[in-house]
C-alpha cells in the first residue's frame, strides 16, 4: 500500500548518517488520521527548517520573562530589553559583523531586502534612484524590492560561472565608465533552486572596484556555511530565522551603517523617534530607526540561540554532513530512470544541500503530493519564487525540491529515493 515502512534503501549505497544536531520532533513520527505518518520538514529545510531542540529550550526559558522591550522600567521589561539587545549582538557576531556595522532585527530575508532597498542612495548628481545590478537566478525577495524601489538591471548570466562573472564585471565597469555607476550588486549566497552560488570574493572585488556595494541574500547560505561579513568584504547580509533552525518570525539585516542611518525609516511609529512635535519628527539613527513598533523579542532570542548552536559546530563537519547527504541525493536521483536534476551553471563549486528535480511524464505537484500522501515525505514543488530562472531553464511547469541540513539523517534521504523509485516503477 506504499506505506513508509515498506521502502528499502538501494543495497550498497549507504552507511548511516546521523543528524548533527537534534531538531524538535526528530525522533517522533506523528500518525495522520488515515494512519500514515508524516516526517518533519527535514527534507524541506530550504523552505523552513525545523527548530533545533536547543532553540526550543531557550524559547521555553524566555517566555516567562517576556515583557515590553525598550518601553518599561519594570524588572521584566529590563530583562526583555537586555535579552533583545544581547540577541542582536549574538546574531551580528555569528555573521562576522564589523565593529561599525548595524544588526537590524527584521521579520525575514524579504523584510531585510525591502528595508535595504529603501536605503540605497539616489544618484548624487541627477537625484535618480540608485542603480542596482541583480541576476535572474534570484529568489523574488532579492529581485522585486530592487525593481520596485531602485533603478534595477537584471542580467541573465551565462551557462558557466566564469561567463556569468565576466558579464557581471562588464556590466559594473560599463556603468561606471558611462557615468552611471551601480550603487549595489544584489546576489544570492546560494540558489534556493539548485544550491549553487557564484564566488563571493570575486563578486565583492568586482563591485568594489567599480564603486558599488554588495548585498548577499543569505537565506540559503547562512544556515549551511560559516559566513563572515568582515572576512568576505560583503557590505550587507540578509537572512531568515525560520531557515536557520529558529522559527518565530525573526530575520536580520546586517551591514554598513551609513546607508541605514541616512535612509528613510522603514516603518514610522513608536521607538523609531527621539522626539515628535506636530509637524516635525526627529528620527533615531542606529537599529531603532528602522524597528518601529514593539519588537519580536522571542524571535530574536530564538534566532540568537540558533546562531549560537551553529557557531558551536565545526564548519567542516557541517559541510561534510550536508555535502554527503547532497551527494547521495543527487547520485540517487540521477540513477532513476526519467529523473533529472536541475542546475544553473556547468561549473558551480560546492553547492549547498538544495536539490531540484523533475520526473519526465509526471506533474511536479503530483510528485510532491504522492511523496506526502503515500510516504509522509514533505518536499516543495512549484517555481520556488524564482519564476525568471525556472522560465529560462525551461521549467515553467515547475519542479520538485528536496533540501537537507544539520537535522537531516541519511535514512531520510534514502526514504525519499526509495519513494521516487517506487513512483517511477509503477509508471504514470
Ligand atoms: N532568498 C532565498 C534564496 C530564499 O530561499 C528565500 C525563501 O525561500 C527568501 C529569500 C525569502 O525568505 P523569507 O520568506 O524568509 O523572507
Amino acid at each position: 500500500d506504499g506505506s513508509a515502512g515498506e521502502l528499502t534503501a538501494e543495497p550498497g549505497t549507504v552507511g548511516p548518517i546521523a543528524p548533527l544536531l537534534p531538531v524538535v520532533g526528530h525522533d517522533t513520527l506523528v500518525p495522520l488520521v488515515d494512519g500514515r505518518q508524516v516526517t518533519y520538514s527535514n527534507l524541506d529545510v530550504a523552505a523552513s527548517a525545523p527548530a533545533l531542540e536547543s532553540v526550543a529550550q531557550r524559547v521555553a526559558e524566555t517566555l516567562p520573562l517576556y515583557a515590553s522591550v525598550h518601553r518599561g522600567a519594570g524588572y521584566l521589561s529590563q530583562v526583555s530589553t537586555a535579552l533583545y539587545e544581547a540577541s542582536r549582538r549574538a546574531i551580528g557576531d555569528f555573521v562576522g559583523a564589523r565593529a561599525d556595522d548595524l544588526t537590524l532585527i527584521t521579520r525575514n530575508t524579504t523584510d531585510s531586502l525591502n528595508l535595504l532597498a529603501g536605503c540605497v542612495p539616489a544618484d548624487p548628481v541627477s537625484g535618480a534612484p540608485g542603480r542596482v545590478l541583480v541576476l535572474d537566478v534570484e529568489h523574488h525577495a532579492n529581485l522585486l524590492p530592487w525593481q520596485r524601489l531602485t533603478d534595477a538591471t537584471v542580467l541573465t548570466g551565462g551557462a558557466t560561472v566564469a561567463d556569468t562573472l565576466a558579464q557581471v564585471r562588464d556590466e559594473l565597469a560599463g556603468g561606471a565608465s558611462a557615468g552611471r555607476p551601480y550603487a549595489l550588486l544584489a546576489v544570492t549566497g546560494a540558489s534556493n533552486v539548485t544550491g549553487e552560488s557564484l564566488p563571493l570574493a570575486e563578486l565583492a572585488g568586482a563591485a568594489h572596484a567599480h564603486g558599488a556595494r554588495v548585498v548577499l541574500d543569505g537565506a540559503q547560505l547562512v544556515p549551511h556555511r560559516r559566513f563572515s561579513l568582515a572576512d568576505s568584504g560583503v557590505d550587507y547580509l540578509a537572512f531568515s530565522g525560520h531557515k536557520t533552525y529558529a522559527p518565530y518570525g525573526a530575520g536580520a539585516l546586517v551591514g554598513r551603517r551609513d546607508w541605514l542611518d541616512a535612509g528613510t525609516p522603514y516603518l514610522a511609529g513608536g521607538g523609531a523617534v527621539r522626539r515628535v512635535r506636530t509637524g516635525t519628527t526627529d528620527w533615531h539613527d542606529g537599529p531603532a530607526r528602522h524597528e518601529a513598533g514593539s519588537p519580536n523579542v522571542i524571535g530574536a532570542v530564538a534566532l540568537a540561540a540558533a546562531c549560537e548552536a551553529l557557531a558551536a559546530l565545526d564548519p567542516a563537519e557541517v559541510r561534510a554532513h550536508e555535502g554527503e547527504l547532497r551527494r547521495r541525493l543527487v547520485g540517487g536521483l540521477e540513477a532513476i530512470d526519467r529523473v533529472s536534476v536541475v542546475k544553473v551553471w556547468d561549473d558551480a563549486a560546492d553547492p549547498v544541500g538544495v536539490v531540484t528535480f523533475t520526473v519526465t511524464g509526471y506533474d511536479p505537484g503530483l510528485v510532491a503530493a504522492y511523496l506526502s500522501a503515500e510516504h509522509g515525505i514533505g518536499v516543495r514543488d512549484g517555481r520556488f519564487c524564482a519564476h525568471p530562472l525556472l522560465g529560462r531553464l525551461g521549467f515553467d511547469a515547475g519542479a520538485v525540491r528536496a533540501s537537507v541540513g544539520v537535522g537531516t539523517a541519511g535514512e531520510e534521504v534514502e526514504r525519499l529515493l526509495a519513494a521516487v523509485r517506487a513512483l517511477v516503477a509503477d509508471g504514470p
